[in-house]
């Protein structure tokens, strides 16, 4: 099913959007798709709660063509990430995205799976993943997306917002992580009290 980007309840896009600006326009376009992936990944902790608070859209232009979010504890699939499941959301609608924009910085399994879908152009992300390895939900890398950026052959960047910034280090304040397990426990009403929904 496709899907507008900017609608009535897209508060970041109003946010940002200045009439005539053209140099706004691709950051409205980002900031509107991370609201996106925010309200999907807040979907996944109430309809479940136990995967990680991933959201993921897959853009043709101003059109959301896939969305997903983290299901590889529902699964049981250790790659079914947020990414994966925007990118199959759009194969199974015979769509071709362009952009592809996720709450969180791209694991190195999602970034390579990323290279291989035709005609993207951009992956722009929220969160890096030393936000989370600050709160000890990751593992601390040295590496970053950007490190290996040259090796990709999409343009990467990290969505400036700090609004979606400030909500989504609330919303990973709730998730908690059993390093040794991998097992994840989203307290959802927590988020719903601290994002005031
Ligand atoms: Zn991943």
């Amino acid at each position: 099913m496709r899907e507008v980007l900017f609608t009535r309840n897209n508060v970041a896009a109003q946010r940002h959007f200045v009439e005539g600006d053209k140099a706004s326009y691709e950051k409205v376009r980002l900031s509107a798709a991370w609201q996106r992936t925010t309200e999907l990944a807040l979907e996944s902790a109430r309809t479940y709660g136990l995967d990680f608070s991933g959201g993921a859209v897959a853009l043709d232009g101003l059109t959301i063509v896939g969305r997903g979010y983290a299901n590889d504890n529902r699964f049981r699939h250790g790659l079914m990430h947020a990414e994966v499941m925007a990118n199959s959301d759009t194969i199974f609608n015979q769509d071709h995205p362009d952009t592809l924009v996720v709450n969180l910085e791209p694991c190195p399994n999602c970034q390579s799976y990323l290279a291989t879908v035709p005609g993207l152009k951009k992956v722009a992300f929220g969160l890096s993943r030393h936000d989370l390895a600050d709160k000890g939900l990751l593992r601390a890398h040295d590496e970053d997306i950007f490190t290996c950026a040259a090796d990709l052959p999409y343009a990467v960047e990290q969505i400036d917002d700090d609004e979606l910034r400030a909500d989504n280090l609330l919303i990973y304040d709730h998730v908690q992580r059993d390093a040794a397990t991998g097992q994840v426990q989203v307290d959802y009403l927590g988020i719903v009290g601290a994002l005031g929904l």
